[in-house]
């Protein structure tokens, strides 16, 4: 096992890619860039990451930012609160630590929105404290060099795994941490062939050996999603659209959107449904349609397209394309809506 880890970091400091948060080992840039990574590739990330430095380069400033400003510089990235979380903590940095990022495993797991992952990956690149950091790509190499049968979907695996892992983590364990989720995500790819030629762990491992390595890692079957159906109005008047916050509850939370309801509607259904609320469209025609895949459900939604002939109070605010790019965060379930219009005005 100790030859694993040595392996490991030796690799990683020989071959790790140069990326804008590894020039230094700031904490701020670590766990930015930690959430930033937790749904999204290293590449869709560097131009988040770069905007959001260059508009919030401290703990301080993000504390200080307004709601709307923080979502529309998360907006594509998706998970939402994760930004709010991003804002809280930072509050809590400034009032509890005069600024300065706590430096043990306890204080950072204790700030809004870092669960065991982003506190064991800041405590060992940042503090190099023994910690190891659990991922997709740690649990693929580990189970695929060891052909460990477990299935990795659940808790007590992961337990294992980090119980493991923590006998060899070494001194500079960031390193270590950040080599095992490299080699997962170059040479121990998830979808496709591994490149086992080029990886450091080949004369260890033994789904190599064996010719077993797509087999791992072992997960529990998917459950089917949750699906419902959505019809959404894009109220037009002129060059400009109606949009709405969302409810501070739920999915999506306190984000923008194109107004909705749920169900299927056929173009007279909205036709009453105009008539009934008093709305006066001067035409209505079927829109585009659209399926978004949300973790445990998905949106199959139809959109109409309802001209109005003049500003009725609706509920929400109107907005031109230029405005919606500037200081409103559409949520990607209602981009290609937003897209949409854009291509029409
Ligand atoms: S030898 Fe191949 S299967 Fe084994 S850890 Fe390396 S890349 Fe993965």
């Amino acid at each position: 096992m100790t030859e694993l880890s040595d392996k490991i970091t030796k690799w990683y400091l020989e071959n790790k890619r140069d990326l804008p948060w590894r020039k230094d080992k700031d904490p701020y840039h670590v766990w930015i860039s930690e959430i930033m990574l937790q749904q999204t590739r290293i590449e869709a990330v560097l131009s988040y990451y770069k905007r959001f430095m260059e508009t919030l380069p401290t703990i301080e400033s993000l504390s200080k930012v307004e709601d709307d400003k923080l979502l529309k510089l998360w907006e594509g990235l998706g998970y939402y609160n994760r930004a709010r979380n991003l804002k809280k903590a930072a509050i809590k940095i400034i009032e509890d630590y005069n600024g300065i990022f706590p430096s043990t495993f306890e204080e950072i797991i204790s700030l809004p929105g870092i669960g065991e992952y982003t506190a064991s990956a800041i405590s060992s690149i940042c503090f190099s404290l023994p910690e190891v950091t659990i991922d997709g790509n740690v649990l693929r190499v580990y189970t695929r060099v060891f052909e460990d049968d477990s299935i990795i979907d659940q808790e007590k695996t992961r337990k294992k795994i980090r119980e493991k892992l923590m006998k060899i983590v070494p001194e500079n364990s960031g390193d270590f941490n950040e080599g095992l989720m490299e080699l997962g995500e170059t040479i121990c790819l998830p979808n496709g062939i591994p490149k086992c030629e080029r990886c450091p762990l080949k004369d260890l491992c033994l789904s190599r050996k064996h010719k077993t390595s797509l087999k791992y890692p072992i997960k529990n079957p998917k459950k089917d999603k949750k699906t419902e159906h959505l019809t959404v109005f894009l109220f037009i008047k002129e060059n400009q659209i109606l949009i709405e916050k969302r409810m501070e509850e739920g999915v999506l939370q306190g984000l923008w959107q194109f107004p909705n309801m749920n169900g299927v509607m056929s173009k007279k259904d909205v036709e009453e449904y105009c008539n009934y609320q008093n709305i006066h469209s001067v035409k209505i025609e079927k829109g585009i349609s659209y399926t978004h895949i949300f973790t445990h459900k998905k949106w199959i939604m139809d959109s109409y397209i309802i001209t109005l002939d003049n500003k009725e109070n609706l509920g929400g605010i109107f907005v031109t394309k230029e405005m919606m790019e500037e200081a409103y965060s559409i949520p990607g379930a209602f981009q290609p809506f937003k897209k949409d219009f854009i291509k029409r005005t």
